[in-house]
């Protein structure tokens, strides 16, 4: 329970770290011994738990999500379109998001991610309409009571219809606004220091809601304050278009003159760079967050994970908002970046683990941690126990492959700072099918319009 208590967790079926055969001993919320092979574990009094049925991982990191399109999943009229058309139906559905309605859409998207395997999530949230100014205070409270970790991003709209963007003007927010509301939150809520639950970033949408003035002063008090910055970037070829018509360069280029190219930022899609272009972003520390069944069901393009690689950027895995995705399963994320990117680069250059190392120590860059992300001496007791008994494990040869090609998709036990927050498949405390008929309930009256 992140007490003095030392815990060993022994023996597991298989281990995603190096000399760890034995498994790896916990206390005070962080790891403190890995067990070899023929070892036993040198750290005085520790309790055990037997791991001998289950494949551990380091708790997985979610790098992009809006926990709020849980509420707008398979709409109808949003079926079949590309992002800009997809869009401009969903944002008139999201200007009616309510207080309550939105606790139920993060609740339910954050307690998908935690069945998952997940330990640690970003969420972009970026749809302020009026009543809907605390936003993120819901969103802090919704992750406390799941006991998940977050990195809760302060989003921005503020270029509506009004002023030639793609919004509709009820949904935005103007500048100063939403400067005091940034400043508010990370005072309030954002740990800096190492095993932080709850931290804070900035976000400002995308390049083609948010004024360039937005762009600038966000980055400026991202610096001031000392937090991480996130946006949406060469996603679509539309997007070079519209880059192209309205300031005349690339997404890259705008975004480098907005002062936003540098270690603090991570980029959602990242899709469209090009050989010039990935340089640049290596040599500013600017990470990618890859969200594979997004871009696949938007048909956007694939994001050149192993050419990004290749070139010095760290790529980490984000699920996207459910209304693109449209799930919250982060482990199967990792197998649909495994499937994309072995496409397009062959057998040899992408393997399981490649895939896992995304969504662990990849999405780790992205959100700006050395604390969480790997199974080693000091790291947070984060981990993701998954058990082989199911239908679509039997057979199966190696356990660490076998959770990615196999399609493993709910964990049995998941642990974040030595606290289980999934045991046996379940959330303590969390009525799934109480969730289920609220979340569904407000969903329905969200979309019907009353
Ligand atoms: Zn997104």
């Amino acid at each position: 329970m992140g007490d003095a208590a030392a815990l060993w967790i022994k023996d597991p079926l298989a281990i995603l770290a190096d000399a760890a055969d034995r498994g790896l001993v916990l206390q005070g919320g962080r790891i403190v011994e890995l067990v070899a092979a023929g070892r036993s574990p040198i750290t005085p009094d520790v309790k055990t738990f037997d791991a001998g049925a289950h494949v551990v991982l380091p708790g997985l990191i979610n790098t992009h999500h809006h926990f709020y399109q849980t509420l707008t999943r398979a709409v109808p009229t949003a079926l079949d379109r590309e992002l800009f058309p997809w869009l401009q139906v969903l944002y008139p559905i999201w200007a009616r998001l309510t207080p309550e309605a939105l606790d139920l859409g993060m609740t339910l998207a954050m307690a998908e991610l935690t069945l998952s395997g997940c330990t640690t999530t970003t969420d972009h949230h970026y749809v302020f309409p009026a009543g809907l100014e605390d936003a993120i205070d819901v969103e802090v409270k919704a992750a406390q009571r799941l006991g998940l970790r977050v990195l809760l991003t302060r989003g921005s709209m503020n270029l509506s219809q009004r002023d030639g963007g793609l919004p509709p003007d009820s949904v935005v927010q103007d500048e100063d606004a939403i400067l005091a509301d940034s400043e508010r939150v990370v005072a309030r809520y954002h740990d800096a220091g190492e095993g932080a639950m709850v931290q804070i970033a900035l976000a400002p949408c995308s390049p083609f809601s948010v004024t360039t003035s937005l762009m600038r002063s966000t980055a400026d008090l991202a610096r001031r304050l000392n937090v991480r910055l996130h946006t949406h970037l060469a996603e679509t070829e539309d997007e070079n278009r519209y880059c192209q018509q309205v300031h005349n360069c690339r997404p890259l280029d705008y975004l480098e003159d907005c002062g936003w190219l540098n270690d603090r930022v991570w980029l959602a899609h990242g899709i469209h760079f090009n050989a010039g272009e990935m340089k640049r972003l290596a040599g500013a520390g600017t990470t990618i967050s890859h969200c594979p069944c997004s871009n696949q069901t938007l048909a956007s393009g694939t994001c050149p994970v192993c050419a990004l690689e290749r070139a010095g950027v760290h790529v980490g895995i984000g699920v996207d908002g459910s209304a693109s995705n449209d799930s919250s399963n982060l482990m199967q994320e990792v197998r649909a970046a495994f499937l994309l990117q072995r496409n397009r680069y062959g057998v040899k250059a992408v393997s399981h683990r490649d895939a896992l190392r995304w969504a662990t120590k990849g999405s780790a860059a992205c959100v700006g941690r050395t604390d969480i992300g790997a199974i080693a001496v000091g790291a947070m007791a984060d981990l993701a126990l998954f058990k082989l008994d199911e239908l679509r494990f039997s057979g199966s040869g190696d356990p660490l492959a076998a959770l990615v090609l196999c399609a493993a998709h709910r964990a049995d036990r998941v642990m974040v700072g030595g606290r289980w927050i999934v045991e046996n498949g379940q959330i303590p405390g969390l009525d799934l099918g109480d969730l289920i008929r609220r979340h569904s309930a407000a969903a329905r009256k969200l979309q019907a319009g009353s």
